[in-house]
């Protein structure tokens, strides 16, 4: 199973995909950790992604694309892979697609999880973050059972840096000016599903649940 989980940044697509990676046995890919991970280990990569994670913008495709396309050829993506956050633009998706086809294969749900722009605000201001394992909470929606450490593995949580207000304004404008023609991209390939993200974590996890089957 290939899915790609597409929507506005804080609609839940990490929350879910990490779900669906886990009931599935398919490894979660995302490239907004991959970056993280690498600016955590002050690699090159995380110097150059770094300048442009802090404004709000998008990462170039030069960086990124390579990253996913060498990524999904390693052995534990044979059976599948959920994408999470890429691919964030038309140049990305065709990159995806191009790997793909050379592989013989093709991607089977775009999941679109739609959150109004004014719930996204709420959603990003109160997500915190385990930097160690990457688990994510919400301050009043999804808190961990003890505040401001991780369930997983016992860490002090924090705010992203780009999930400041001033930062999530411009993060928003940029989805909608380069990632949400990805929903047409593929609605026009006929693997766009569409869930309400504004359900709680359990109804958005069973209606996508649903779709996959
Ligand atoms: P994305 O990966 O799309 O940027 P996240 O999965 O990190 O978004 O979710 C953004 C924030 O919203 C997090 O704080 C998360 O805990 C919270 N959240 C995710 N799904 C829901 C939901 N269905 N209802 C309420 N809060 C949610
Ligand atoms: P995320 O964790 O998905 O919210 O991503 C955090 C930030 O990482 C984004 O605001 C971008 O700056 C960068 N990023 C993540 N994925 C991509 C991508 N596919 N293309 C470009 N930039 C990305």
């Amino acid at each position: 199973m290939k899915i790609i989980m597409l929507g506005a940044p804080g609609a839940g697509k990490g929350t879910q995909a990490k779900k669906i990676a886990e009931k599935y046995g398919i490894p979660h890919i995302s490239t907004g950790d991959i970056f993280r991970a690498n600016i955590k280990n002050n690699t090159e990569l995380g110097k150059k992604a770094k300048e442009y994670m802090d404004q709000g913008l998008l990462v170039p495709d030069e960086l990124t694309c390579d990253l996913v396309t060498d990524r999904i050829q390693q052995d534990d993506c044979s059976k599948g892979f959920i994408l999470d956050g890429f691919p964030r633009t038309i140049p990305q998706a065709e990159a995806l697609d191009k790997a793909l086809t050379a592989m013989g294969q093709s991607m089977d749900y775009a999941v679109n999880v739609d959150v109004a722009d004014e719930n996204i605000i709420d959603r990003m201001s109160g997500r915190r973050a385990c930097l160690k394992c990457g688990a994510t909470y919400h301050i009043i929606t999804i808190p961990p059972k003890s505040e401001g450490i991780c369930d997983n593995c016992g860490s002090e949580l924090v705010q992203r840096e780009d999930d400041k207000p001033e930062t999530v304004k411009k993060r928003l404008d940029v989805y909608h000016e380069q990632t949400q023609p990805l929903i047409d991209y593929y609605n026009n390939q006929g693997i766009l599903r569409t869930v309400d993200g504004t359900k709680d974590f359990e109804g958005v996890f069973q209606d996508i649940v649903m779709i996959l089957g």
